[in-house]
């Protein structure tokens, strides 16, 4: 007999059924021995949590069906469920009341913080710290775990090259080698190196996939990409994180040419779970399984519970289609109980490795939880990534850093006394007001004269739609103070973007300028006052030409967080040098979207005529970028040089070396991330002018050099190729090195096998 687990005395002992490589795996086929085919189904159903658990039982309507299902197996995880003392009643209902006492899995969307709140994820992607961004995650996971939850919804890994996406926000941008670098380091820090201990959790990744690529940017609209751009752009991430050992996968909303996510058998089935042998679990993403019905994919519920079961989706968030169907769909014959088995095995198996057969409690630790939710370490480390994740994108006239004394500062703009936008779009355990201000900020850093007003609202503090989607002001009665108040200082700082709720889930936007009356009332004060440092706050890429046009120095502070207000302050004083580097290109219009660096050229590529009309491009716009990707500006100055190739040739099995020296040539010690982008200049399939294939943070005392080596060998090379799979083609290549995807510096190569 095999000791299986010690929190429900019908499973303490069993015999064992297999004897697998993998303990759990032996342990799971025992457990599923004993369940019964309604058992197996409860495992596949999760359900949504917001209701009072720990007050009186729900006697009615959906609540008092879902705990009824709770108590009597049908039930394998809930969401948004948080704190101890509630994930400790539901636990004990399902350990205790149900007839083989399995634990159930709590899954909340940390996507950015539980309770203390780091950047938005975009933000911290901008800081190319692959070391502090797996620190943000682990931080996250810590204080998620001690509330009671073993399982986040994060990382949200699509690539999207769309601004006016609201979830770019949630992601790394558009690059998929920076995406996947960024996703990994996420899944460890979520993940840590041991999931049974207490303070890690399970990783999701999601949406799998193509969510990024909606058209026209509309939340859940259509997608329809080529296999090219599926398997160069979009999977990479993905597949990155499953050989770096994420255990659960979230399907999506969207429909992938012409089949939606969920109900997607060759994504999850043949890609996933075949091709790239992942053996965690996928579950669907919020009532997905019955949107196949209006997706024109599913006639019913059942239907649809159907499809998404046999294309590989193993668990049911919300839909309630597989509680209610799966056992009649697999006695009609329609659905094999062997794929249920699979599904539940690979959900079981998840929960074994997380130690909730042997302490289902292990989780809910009320001395814990008081000990560690919004400790000081906390505090400091979101700090610490809320700098790093700031750009600076413009700064002339010497503005900045702003002097320590003796100026006269003129703080300009809502959002720069709101302590509660700066925590972005998903913050659902934090506290309202529990951000640092900007104004805080500056008011602890400097003893400046500080004068403070607000020119305008960005919204109206009306909500539109469920999910609070803020209305942009109309109104301009502060106009006049905030010129005022302009015209006495020396510098205006002006903190303008969007709310916090003006990017996420479901706030896709067509015009992604500064929302409200912002843009005039910063020509306004920008007229009275040219000294104008502009400090952005928003989720997404903003097409601000007239601000970079006129206003001499740009920063760009996102929603950064709790500690935003502090971390902006210290760039602006200069006590941070700032390192951040774009993740995603911002354009100059929104008609340019959807832009990015590692575009493609046509057969009409450059204009060789000034004067034709016959190459790509827009007759009342340019082609380029407002700020291009991998773009961000030091209190430092960085000089490149000398680039040198190992050799101008390898083999198969061969590599290059390409190194470049970097010298500070600026007056104050700072940080560069170096980067390497290559280009293949023929291909079976048309290649990208450029692509990211590597990069280096370095640090450098004024009048310091360093030099930079990056290797190259097939792998870096590597494409999905006419062939249909991943391989290095022989031919001639071009290396560009530098602090931006615009690059000065090159050299070529040639691969030959
Ligand atoms: C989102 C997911 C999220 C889920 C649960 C959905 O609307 O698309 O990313 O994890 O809700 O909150």
């Amino acid at each position: 007999t095999l000791i299986i687990a010690s929190c429900s005395n019908k499973i303490l002992k069993l015999p064992v059924a297999s004897s697998k490589e993998n303990i759990f795996d032996t342990k799971v086929d025992s457990v599923l021995q004993l369940m019964t085919l309604d058992e197996k189904v409860g495992q596949l159903n999760q359900y949504n949590g917001f209701w009072d658990i720990t007050g009186p039982t729900p006697k009615e309507g959906q609540a008092a069906k879902k705990y009824e299902d709770l108590k009597k197996g049908l039930v394998g995880s809930m969401l948004n469920v948080k704190g101890v003392k509630d994930v400790k009643a539901l636990q004990k209902i399902a350990v205790e009341q149900t007839r083989l006492g399995i634990p159930l899995l709590f899954g909340f969307d940390v996507i950015h913080g539980y309770k203390t709140i780091s950047p938005i994820p975009l933000a911290e992607a901008a800081s190319w710290d692959l070391e502090a961004i797996k620190k943000s995650a682990a931080m996250a996971a810590e204080e998620a775990a001690a509330v009671g939850l073993n399982w986040t919804f994060a990382p949200m890994i699509d690539i999207s090259r769309d601004a006016r996406w609201g979830r770019v926000m949630e992601g790394a941008g558009e690059d998929s080698f920076l995406g996947s670098k960024i996703a990994v380091a996420r899944v460890q820090g979520f993940q840590g190196e041991d999931l049974a201990a207490t303070n890690t959790i399970l990783a999701c990744a999601k949406h799998f996939a193509g969510y990024g690529f909606a058209e026209a940017g509309r939340d859940y609209n259509t997608v329809d990409v080529s296999e090219n751009v599926l398997q160069n752009t979009i999977f990479p991430p993905f597949k990155a994180v499953v050989d770096a050992g994420v255990r659960t996968f979230m399907n999506s909303f969207n429909e992938l040419n012409g089949i939606p996510a969920t109900g997607n058998a060759y994504l999850q089935r043949e890609v996933l779970k075949r091709d790239w042998n992942f053996d965690g679990f996928v579950v669907s993403d919020w009532g997905s399984i019955n949107e196949m019905i209006p997706h024109g994919y599913a006639k019913d519920s059942k239907h649809a519970a159907e499809i998404a079961i046999n294309a590989g989706s193993d668990m049911d968030m919300e839909s309630s289609a597989y509680v209610e169907h799966l056992v009649a769909l697999v006695k009609e014959g329609k659905v094999k109980e062997s794929i249920i088995d699979n599904a539940a095995r690979r959900i079981l198996k998840v929960k074994f490795e997380l130690g909730l057969f042997d302490d289902p409690y292990k989780y809910c630790d009320e001395n814990r939880e008081l000990a560690t939710v919004g400790k000081l370490e906390f505090q400091e480390e979101v700090l610490d990534m809320a700098k790093k994740s700031i750009v600076l994108l413009k700064n002339e006239k010497e503005l900045l850093p702003l002097k320590k004394s003796g100026q006269k500062i003129a703080l300009i703009g809502a959002l720069a006394n709101d302590k509660t936008s700066p925590l972005g779009s998903w913050r659902i355990a934090a506290d309202d007001n529990s951000a640092v201000s900007v104004l805080e900020g500056l008011q602890k850093y400097s003893g400046n004269q500080l004068t403070y007003t607000k020119g305008a609202e960005v919204t109206e503090g009306r909500t539109q739609f469920i999910w609070e989607t803020k209305i942009n002001t109309t109104d301009k009665s502060g106009f006049a103070e905030a010129i005022a108040v302009a015209k006495q200082a020396d510098v205006v700082v002006m903190v303008l973007g969007e709310h916090g709720l003006q990017s996420g889930e479901g706030r896709s936007r067509t015009d992604i300028g500064l929302p409200g009356v912002q843009q005039e009332l910063l020509e306004a004060i920008y007229k009275v006052n040219p000294n104008v440092v502009l400090v952005l706050n928003n989720g997404r890429p903003l097409a601000i030409p007239w601000a970079d046009e006129n206003i001499p120095a740009i920063v760009e502070g996102w929603h950064l967080g709790t500690q935003s207000g502090n971390a902006i302050a210290q760039v602006l004083y200069g006590d941070y040098n700032p390192s951040g580097k774009l993740p995603m290109t911002f354009p100059r219009n929104v008609g340019q979207v959807p832009i990015y660096y590692n575009y493609k050229n046509t057969g009409r590529p450059v204009m060789n005529e000034p004067e034709s009309v016959f190459w790509s491009h827009y007759i009342d716009e340019e082609n380029t970028p407002l700020y291009p990707f991998g773009h961000g500006l030091s209190y430092s100055k960085f000089e490149y040089s000398n680039l040198q190739l190992s050799s101008n040739a390898f083999a198969k099995n061969g590599k290059i070396e390409v190194s470049v020296n970097i010298k500070n040539i600026g007056k104050v010690a700072g940080k560069e991330v170096v980067q390497l982008y290559i280009r293949d200049l023929i291909g079976s399939v048309t290649r990208p002018v450029k692509e990211l294939k590597g990069f280096e943070m370095i640090e450098l005392q004024p009048n310091e050099t360093k030099k930079v080596v990056f290797t190259i060998d097939e792998k870096t090379i590597e494409y999905f190729t006419a062939n249909r799979k991943w391989e290095a083609e022989t031919g001639d290549f071009k290396v560009f090195l530098g602090g931006s995807s615009v690059t000065k510096l090159e050299g070529d190569f040639q691969y030959s096998n």
